[in-house]
């Protein structure tokens, strides 16, 4: 499991996460909500060791990210999507799936290349595995970022904003690929603002409000939360709505 404890992590004067506890257990899609600026993609970017915690603790199966002995171990077992996709603009699609694999992996690199055609056959894209990003619309390049992360075969993947830059029609393209994926059992951490897409997948809802998480409920007590009882939760809901 990913376990998060009294994490702490300022910019500056600037306190963005305050001592937060969560975990996640393998099998769970964790949907991470909250205000634009509440600390989220933050909290991702300490799962992965990108930023250098304060104070608390981060484990990925028991690997310390902040021990950088560890953290490649930990980093192994938790693939990030991020809102831009990042893929590398002169690789093809097959290539960008299969490069770490190859590279850190050590798989051969017609092997990584072959089980890189099929994740891209299994999100749709066995026509454009050999185009370049450039050649892709943004929908398809952010599958493509999906499967490269999924080439990993992380135990856990991490979902930073992945249809925020997308048109409609894209998003519900890269949706219905999340959907399939958390059917087929894979764990997720899904921050996003897709409020009844995170509704119809996950098994429970973190909720951040500056750099405090201060709801972490079953999906359906999350969104028949109160006023009386969870005000900021009910201010986010009827906003969102
Ligand atoms: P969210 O993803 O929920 O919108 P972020 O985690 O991106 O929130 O940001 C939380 C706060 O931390 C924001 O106020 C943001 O300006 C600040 N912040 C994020 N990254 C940095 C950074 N590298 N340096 C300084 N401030 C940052
Ligand atoms: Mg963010």
């Amino acid at each position: 499991m990913i376990s998060i404890t009294g994490l702490r992590k300022s910019f500056g004067a600037a306190t963005v996460l305050n001592g937060i506890d969560l975990e996640i257990r393998q099998g769970e899609v964790v949907s991470v909500l909250g205000s634009s600026g509440s600390g989220k993609s933050t909290l991702i970017r300490c799962i992965n060791g990108l930023e250098k915690i304060d104070a608390g603790k981060i484990t990925v199966d028991n690997f310390d990210v902040s021990k950088p002995r560890e953290l490649a171990e930990a980093r192994k077992r938790s693939g990030t999507v991020f809102q831009l996709f990042n893929l590398y603009p002169h690789m093809t699609a097959v290539q960008n799936v299969a490069l770490a694999p190859v590279e850190v992996l050590k798989v051969p690199r017609k092997q990584a290349e072959a089980e890189a055609r099929e994740l891209l056959n299994s999100v749709g894209l066995s026509e454009r595995a050999d185009a370049y990003p450039s050649q892709l619309s943004g929908g398809q390049r952010q599958r493509v970022g999906i499967c490269r992360a999924l080439a990993m075969k992380p135990s856990y993947l991490l979902l930073d904003e992945v249809t925020s830059a997308l048109d409609p029609e894209m998003t519900s393209e890269v949706l219905s690929i999340l959907a399939n994926l958390a059917k087929g059992g894979t764990t997720m951490v899904f921050v996003t603002h897709e409020i009844e897409f995170a509704r119809s997948i996950s098994s429970r809802i973190a909720f951040l409000d500056k750099g405090q998480l201060i709801a972490d409920l079953p999906t359906e007590d999350f969104f028949s939360a109160t006023g009386m009882a969870l005000p900021r939760v009910a201010q986010f809901l009827s906003k969102m709505r």
